[in-house]
């Protein structure tokens, strides 16, 4: 993959569907970008990628490093190089957002990525516990996510920031997930507290996707449901 361009697989509205029993192999992921978001067969926990390893940040906190013929069944990649890197001061979320529109005012309707690296202060972090039963829609799931906050932690956070009318292709606004250094927490961000990191920062504007070809993605009934988006990834 060329520089910050950005490859998907499958859609948030086909998870929303609850479309999750296959996916692209973790080895192919890996091909097509440095640092990436997803999830796992079943929803099981929350996918981070970062330079050449595949992570799944299961509920109750546990990390495990994926092997390379996991299946992805929606995952999101970039093959990031920084535009900008500059140290920045995180009082809550929406900061790194304040920080996006000082770097690319002009991005409204284009996507960002970026990475995170330090210490920080504060995270509260959230991991989904996987469906129950097949095809179990995502935003049933926001109600049994195993969510905790980890203080002082040393760890790198991989977001993407998606335009409004994207919804439902991706999470409109920010996505984020986090993975701690010594590579023993990680989860989906819900809250953020830096008092000095270092952020780095790129927009795309060419974005390649990739639909499933499962009989599950084709008969589903796609629809987009953009309260249980913003509530089960907000
Ligand atoms: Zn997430």
């Amino acid at each position: 993959m060329e520089e910050n361009h950005i490859y998907q697989y499958s859609l948030i509205n086909a998870l929303m569907s609850g479309i999750s029993e296959t996916g692209i192999p973790v080895s192919k992921f890996l091909q097509k970008g440095n640092q990436g978001l997803g999830t796992f067969v079943r929803m099981d926990g929350e996918l981070l990628s970062l330079d050449g390893k595949v992570y799944q940040l299961q509920s109750e906190g546990r990390v495990r490093e994926a092997s390379p013929s996991d299946q992805i069944p929606f995952g999101v990649t970039t093959n990031f190089v920084p535009q900008v890197t500059k140290t920045v001061r995180l009082e809550s979320k929406d900061a790194i957002d304040r920080e996006l529109q000082t770097f690319n005012g002009h991005s409204k309707n284009l996507f960002l990525s970026y990475r995170i690296v330090g210490r920080f202060k504060r995270i509260k972090a959230r991991t989904v516990k996987g469906q129950e039963y097949k095809g179990q829609p995502l935003s049933e799931l926001g109600d049994k996510q195993f969510i905790a906050t980890y203080e002082d932690v040393d760890a790198t956070i991989v977001g993407f920031r998606s335009p409004k009318s994207w919804q439902g292709f991706a999470v409109a606004g920010e996505h984020l997930h986090f993975i701690s250094d010594d590579r023993k927490a990680g989860g989906h961000v819900l809250e953020v507290e830096a008092e000095s990191v270092e952020m780095g920062m790129a927009t795309a504007a060419n974005i390649h996707v990739e639909l499933p070809t499962s009989d599950d993605f084709n008969e589903a009934d796609l629809v987009m449901d953009d309260d249980g988006i913003k509530k089960v990834e907000g």
